[in-house]
Order: structure tokens, then sequence, then C-alpha cells
């Protein structure tokens, strides 16, 4: 029972130091209730946060006896507690199991925590686990991932979000295997491409058996509460300090298995909201634990820090699914119909997926006209399509708004279908277009069967539940005219 535990491997940053601090930087500690309370809010405030009581030089390391205590607390806990996931699962590509020494079982296992934790950079357990099954069964070892496309990779990916880190594995499978031989150390996995400090220190510990840490979130938020870091930890100096600390903890007989500890810590009971201090392993060592329980206005979620998130840049875009009838089957709900796909650019958001034909306007053009008038003359100049000219128009409705929420933009999309009846398809304007332009037509089964985008898919559902809700296509009904009556 971690809080029963004695005594000897109590934090060793001086308590009376940090006492002296927070008593010189709030009042609330010597004056009324009224003033305490108002410190607490203001503690949990982001703007308001408690400065560093300790300058951030003055963090001392771990003591030995603090080292061994959270080393044995932690791997012991994590023997009992951890979760099953498939990538902790023994190995069976090869024969070989995860503590086996055998090369190829450890390039195997090596293969499986790159692809993991790829995975899991911004991502939830239990979301990763289906997507690693599925990659796993299509491309059971790094050779076979290096002779997929992207567009395949892109697929297995949909929905995962943040497409740059598919498009890095593929590109780091295909240098390994190139090379012939997994890196089987931390600096050597940090020369692939899209593989950084912390992939290579999750990969070289957890297969490799290598003595190096590991940071992520989870571990930034179990070192700075068990030092009390309150500096930001985003800045460079406080993550090289963390980098550093968790270098002391690491346990040289079990690397791997004391990295994911202190990760799955910070997953499960040391979470950023709800820390669970009463059943932590390490709560004998937790400084912000103990302050917690020393001070009124100090709380464990103090830690770490909390930052001003950088303002979203708020973008709008006008997409418009254009359905293509072949000229005689205007039925509005067949499956016969074609949708027009447009490849994003090879760089930047997205970069090489597929969308329905979107145009970035300013906020004053995304009313209904601007957006249709930009839209005719996009199609227009690309696929020589003009609307109402050389095409009919069966219907074109707006369908909704979707709200897309990328890490720095908030992208607002209104969308239209446009079902066209269409005699010989598409053709694009130019050869200057055609060598800049990827573009596709695919009917709604096999649209329903590509890898998409998360927001490109819910685009698409807009429009299906719009269709089915339509029980009358508008027709123009011509005007009578006015019968002359003679008198
Ligand atoms: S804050 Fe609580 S859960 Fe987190 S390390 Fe400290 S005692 Fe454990």
């Amino acid at each position: 029972m971690p809080l029963s535990n004695s005594n000897s491997t109590k934090p060793t940053v001086s308590k009376l130091i940090i006492g002296e601090a927070n008593k010189k930087r709030s009042p609330a500690m010597t004056t009324t209730g009224k003033t305490r309370s108002t410190a607490r809010r203001r503690v949990a405030g982001v703007a308001t946060a408690p400065k560093s009581p300790v300058a951030i030089e003055d963090i001392e390391d771990f003591s030995p006896s603090e080292t061994l205590a959270i080393r044995s607390s932690l791997l012991r806990w994590y023997d009992g507690s951890h979760r099953d996931l498939p990538w902790r699962m023994p190995i069976t590509a090869t024969g070989g199991d995860r503590n086996s020494e055998d090369p190829a079982a450890e390039d195997q296992r090596a293969y499986a925590v790159w692809v993991s934790e790829v995975m899991l950079q911004q991502t939830r357990v239990h979301t990763v686990i289906g997507y690693f099954n599925r990659w796993m069964e299509k491309w059971p070892t790094v050779c076979d991932l290096s002779t997929a496309s992207l567009e395949e990779v892109n697929e297995m990916w949909a929905g995962l979000g943040y497409y740059r880190r598919a498009r890095f594995l593929l590109e780091g499978a295909k240098v390994i295997a190139e090379n012939g031989v997994f890196p089987r150390s931390s600096s050597a996995l940090r020369s692939v491409q899209g593989i950084g400090d912390y992939t290579a220190g999750a990969i070289a510990s957890i297969a490799f058996s290598e003595v190096v840490p590991v940071v992520d979130g989870n571990v930034v938020r179990v070192i700075t509460r068990l030092k009390a870091i309150s500096a930001n930890p985003k800045e460079s100096r406080t993550v090289k300090l963390i980098w550093k600390l968790a270098g002391e903890l690491v346990d040289p007989s079990r690397p791997g298995d004391f990295n994911q500890a202190i990760m799955e810590l910070g997953a499960t009971l040391c979470s950023s909201t709800n820390p669970n201090c009463f059943k932590c392993p390490v709560s004998d060592q937790c400084l912000a634990f103990m302050l917690s329980r020393q001070r009124d206005n100090v709380k464990v979620t103090d830690y770490p820090t909390k930052v001003a998130k950088a303002k979203q840049r708020n973008d709008f875009a006008a997409v418009c699914i254009v359905e293509i009838a072949d000229g005689l089957d205007e039925e509005i709900l067949s499956d016969e119909h074609h949708f027009l796909l447009i490849k994003r650019p090879e760089n930047g958001l997205l970069a090489g997926l597929w969308e329905f034909p979107s145009l970035i306007l300013d906020e004053a053009s995304m009313n209904q006209s601007m957006r249709r008038k930009e839209m005719n003359k996009y199609l227009r100049r690309l696929f020589n399509v003009d609307i109402g000219g050389n095409c009919k128009v069966v219907l074109r409705q707006d369908v909704g708004e979707y709200v897309h929420i990328f890490s720095h933009i908030r992208l607002k999309m209104s969308v239209e279908l446009l079902v066209l009846s269409l005699h010989g398809g598409f053709s694009v304007s130019s050869e200057e277009d055609q060598s800049k332009l990827t573009w596709k037509c695919v009917n709604g089964d096999s649209l329903r069967k590509m890898g998409l985008t998360s927001g490109v898919r819910k685009v698409y559902n807009m429009a299906l539940r719009f269709k089915k809700q339509l029980t009358h296509i508008p027709k123009q009904i011509p005007k009578k005219k006015a019968k002359r009556t003679t008198g």
C-alpha cells in the first residue's frame, strides 16, 4: 500500500524552499479564508498558474534512494496491473517472444513498437488497437510495409488523422528495408526520417533493451508532479530537464518495461484532470502530492503548468460534392453515379489525400451565391464544365456545414451537392492543369471502400443523408401564361 509505506525515500527537493517561496508569492496562506479561496481560483486558472517555486536550475536530481524506490514500486505495479495491448503481446510472426534475444524477434518487436508508438501519438489507445491489428495483418514486417504504396498506407490510416505520420512510417520502412537492418540504437534510429527522440527511445529501450528514457506527455506529467516542477513544460530548458530526470530513473535491467510503466502511470492513475494519488505506487516519492496535502492552495493538477494554446486560425471552405449521372440515369439515388475526387498537393495539410472539389474562401464570400460563382469558375477552368451550359443540373442544394478542427486551424466547410447530367464525363482543360492535377471519378461503392479522411467521409455522409430525406426533386415548373379574357 503506497501511502502506508514508510519514510525512507521522501522527496529530497527542499520542502522549506518550496514552502518559503509559496509564502512570498501568495498572501492567501497568511490571511483570511476569503483570500485563500481567491488564491485557489487563481491557481486553477490557466493564466495564473503558480510560478515555479524553485528555479529550474535548482531542481535537484533524484537521490539514489528515491530512484531505487521509484523503479521498484513502478515495475511492481506495472507487472501486476498493466493493460494487455496487442503491441505488448509475444511476437508470433517470427515465433519469437518479446524477451527473446533472437535478433529477428527483436527486429519484429521493434517494428511493432514503432507502428504502435506512431499511431499512439495524438490518438487514444482504444482507437489505435483496431488500426494496429489491421496494419500488422496487412504488413506483418517492415519489409512488407516497404513495398506498400502511399495510397494503400493512407487508406489504412484513414480516420487516424495527422497523415504525415503514415507517410513517415512508409518512408522509414523503405530506408530500413533498403539498408537490410533495423537500426538498433536510439541514435541510429533518430537518423530515420520521422523517428524523433521519443519514438527512438521507445523502440531502443523496449525492443533492444537500451537504457535510454522516453518522454511523452504522460511522462512529462508524472515527472513534473514527482518534482513539483511548475516551469513552462514547453520551454526547451524544461524539456531538457525532464529528459535528464527521466534518464536518471530508467531501470538498467528492464529499461523497456520501466519506460512503459511510467507512460502507463501517466495514462491511467496520474491522469491530467483526475489523478488517483491514493492508489499510486510512487505517491511516497511525489512532491506535488506531498504539497497538496500540506497546502490548501496546491493541487497535484497544478502540475504541469498549463500553457495557453496558440490561437487557431479560422479558415472557410466551399465544398462541392460533384455527382455525375451519365446522361440517361438521372435517378437521384442511383448507385451508378460517379463522384469527382481531387488529390490534394503532395505537401502541406492532408498532403496527397483525396477530397471533393474544395475552395478556400474568405468569410465574406461564404454566402451561397458567391460560393456557387467561385465553384462554377473552378469547375469550368479545370474541367471544361460549364454549369447550365454544356451540362444539365439535375440537383444543386446546400446540404449543411461541417467544422473540422486541425491542431492549428478551425476549418468551417459549407457543403453543397451538385448532381450533373454530363455526356462523355470529365476532361481537364489544359496540359498545364493536367500536370498539376490528379483526379478521378469513382462510383458510390468504390468511394465507400476508399480510405478517406474523416472530414471527407463526414461530408459524403451529409450528402447521403440529404438524398435519403429527399422525396421530391424540385423541378422548374414553367409559369402559365395568363389567359386572355374577352368581354
Ligand atoms: S500526482 Fe498522484 S498519481 Fe501522479 S505521481 Fe503523484 S501521487 Fe502519483
